[in-house]
């Protein structure tokens, strides 16, 4: 593999590791555009071209579709994201029941972007959990 960094420019072997030129580490968005910048999404020629604007301080904003296939190149798109497991989901569960609803909401805002299905599966385990929560703390008040 080869990368071009989106810091520096400079050419390195993974797109997911920390840059050898200038230590820039890519993580969220700045991943898929990493991933847009390797040699897994783009050719030879147009790797040189795109470190060549990285490197005379052009700044790379990828259109939405590209993010977007990156995105799903990288499993982080609805139909590829794998979800919770049924271990997460009896954790979340509990959680959500023993202690406060707000983790749902907490790791559905976290994973909206970098992973849609177990974002949208944890908001379905919290909303119940909120409705509970809410009427118990009701129901204490009121006894
Ligand atoms: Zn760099």
């Amino acid at each position: 593999m080869n990368a071009v960094c989106v810091r520096c420019g400079g050419f390195h072997d993974d797109y997911r590791l920390i840059c050898p030129h200038c230590g820039h580490r890519p993580d969220g968005e700045g991943l898929l555009i990493a991933w847009l910048l390797s040699s897994e999404h783009l050719g030879k020629e147009q790797l040189e071209q795109a470190a060549e604007r990285v490197r005379s301080g052009e700044s790379i904003r990828p259109s939405d579709r590209m993010l977007e296939r990156a995105r799903r190149a990288l499993g982080t798109h609805f139909s590829s994201d794998p979800g919770l497991s049924t271990g997460q989901r009896i954790g979340l569960l509990s959680t959500s029941l023993l202690l406060t609803p707000l983790v749902g909401w907490v790791l559905w805002f976290w994973w909206r972007r970098s992973r849609p299905r177990a974002a949208i599966q944890a908001l379905g385990l919290s909303l119940p959990a909120t409705a509970i929560f809410t009427a118990l703390v009701l129901w204490l008040r009121f006894w």
